[in-house]
């Protein structure tokens, strides 16, 4: 029996799950399975040449050595395109988005933030034909607000000047509290959905009501939350936990060579999970197997117990971790 609570894990398939991305499968896990929620699984593969062959698989399996069953059908972005194509065709239509053709060296000139120039230039002949190598913008007219993180409480915007997809560029802070913002791009020039859309209309569409995530995620959430409302949507409830590094800045990834989690050892892994986010949790050899492990874990389980600290270094020695010193 399900309450209304819908959580989800939403990995991508471009490596092996590694300690850091099994933090956020277990706590979005327990924290849906501590108020008898549903946990929904979501292959992100939306930026396909990134992805490789196989890795859901390998995902899936080390979810199931964890004991981590998801509900209802894992869902694959990129078997996703129509109904993403038809909400930004229903938006060309409605004149709430529109075509960009700004380069990256362009959006530099004009101080790093996009100005908006293209809103209002040929909308009407663009709409009717699509045009080749453009951005498609939405028209985000919003600020960005503070919201209540209900991991780590109140969170105010701010300023994010990555050039990438998932950090589009904001302008500074005026008073910390709310932050205009650029039209944020749904589709790249390249032809690829872009992060901040797909996020959102898959959480609308697998009626996501929690979003557990790392913190590395944090600082994109206004602007998402301000996407939901532009789309005419309401936003969920977001928590975000620390992220495991190598350094400070440098998250556990495949790029620096995190190791995959080992799947003969669930016990341990979820434990180290556990004291990793900041609780007093047995012994390993506390517990017979996954199972007895996860009940006490969800019983454990308490958002204000979780670590207030965006990131938590991992040690290097610990060669679980890793395949080799940095
Ligand atoms: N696919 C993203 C990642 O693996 C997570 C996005 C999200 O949880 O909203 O970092």
């Amino acid at each position: 029996m399900h309450n209304k609570y819908v959580g989800r894990f939403a990995p991508s398939p471009s490596g092996q799950l590694h300690f850091g991305s099994l933090v956020t499968a277990v706590a979005s896990y327990l924290d849906a399975k501590s108020q008898s929620g549903k946990w929904l699984l979501r292959m992100e593969d939306i930026d396909e040449p990134r992805c490789i062959a196989g890795i859901d698989k390998d995902i899936l399996v080390t979810l199931e050595a964890h004991g981590l069953h998801w509900d209802d059908t894992v869902i694959y972005q990129s078997q996703q395109h129509a109904r993403y194509q038809a909400v930004l065709d229903k938006l060309m239509n409605d004149e709430l988005a529109y075509y960009c053709a700004c380069t990256r060296k362009q959006i530099k000139a004009m101080g790093g933030i996009y100005n908006g120039q293209c809103r209002d230039k040929a909308i009407s002949s663009s709409r009717s034909s699509p045009k080749v190598d453009s951005a498609i913008r939405l028209k985000l007219d919003a600020q960005l607000a503070p919201f209540y993180d209900v991991i780590m409480g109140e969170v105010k915007p701010q300023p994010l000047l990555s050039p990438s997809d998932v950090h589009d560029n904001i302008n500074d802070a005026s008073n910390g509290e709310r932050i205009s913002t650029e039209d944020v791009v749904l589709k790249r020039r390249d032809g690829l959905f872009s992060y901040n859309l797909v996020v959102i209309l898959d959480d609308v569409f697998q009626q996501v009501t929690h979003v557990i995530r790392g913190c590395d995620l944090i600082d994109v959430t206004p602007l998402q939350r301000a996407v939901y409302v532009a789309l005419g949507y309401t936003a969920p409830e977001y928590g975000h936990i620390p992220v495991a590094a190598v350094a400070p800045g440098r998250k556990l990834s495949k790029q620096n060579r995190a190791a995959p989690v080992n799947n003969k050892t669930p016990i341990d892994n979820i434990v180290r999970v556990m004291r990793f986010l900041g609780f007093s949790f047995p012994d390993t050899s506390a517990f017979e197997d996954v199972s007895t492990v996860l009940t006490e874990a969800i019983s454990a389980w308490d958002r204000k117990k979780v670590a207030k600290t965006p990131e938590i270094i991992v040690p290097q020695h610990e060669s679980t971790y890793y395949n080799e010193p940095l």
